[in-house]
């Protein structure tokens, strides 16, 4: 199978999640939120769980897409809290929070669509992921489908832009 196309089709997963919700951001759907969507794959390419950032929804300040995702996939593993040999796909570069969750989970790869330059810990302004004084580093692949990704978070913030200012 070519390796590229197994990405393009994780990221759109994750953007499946984005647009739809799934989880606790089904419980209490909010327009507020960012659409942000996270999937969770094992190592055999199975969906595992995946989530729509719900910070809004839940009044959570770390109810982002990715702790949602891994979160809901830890419990489907089977492996305690560990998701080694898992791939985790979301549609924007994670943030600092994120970045350390996945790493702190196992996961063994992080495939993302947009870059996200003011808050990305993935590569963008920090690189928490492959900080070479871990010893647990993901493979990182950035830049999946950004096109598509992009999109939807230049419509949600044309939109929003009448309430934030
Ligand atoms: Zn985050």
């Amino acid at each position: 199978m070519n390796p590229s196309q197994d990405d393009e089709s994780a990221v759109r997963e994750a953007l499946r999640f984005a647009h739809r919700g799934s989880g606790a951001g089904d419980a209490h759907p909010s327009d507020a939120d960012v659409p942000i969507g996270a999937a969770v794959f094992d190592a055999d390419g199975r969906l595992l769980a995946g989530a729509r950032n719900a910070r809004e929804a839940l009044g959570d300040p770390t109810a982002h897409a990715e702790v949602l995702a891994l979160r809901a996939a830890a419990a489907e593993h089977g492996d305690g809290w560990r998701l080694t040999g898992c791939t985790l796909a979301v549609t924007v570069e994670p943030c600092t929070m994120c970045a350390g969750a996945l790493v702190l989970a196992r996961v063994d790869r992080v495939v993302f669509g947009a870059w996200e330059p003011r808050t990305g810990a993935a590569g963008s302004l920090w690189d928490v992921v492959r900080d070479r004084r871990l010893n647990h580093r993901p493979e990182v692949i950035g830049g999946v489908l950004e096109t598509e990704c992009s999109a939807l978070l230049d419509e949600f913030f044309a939109a929003h832009r009448g309430d934030a200012g």
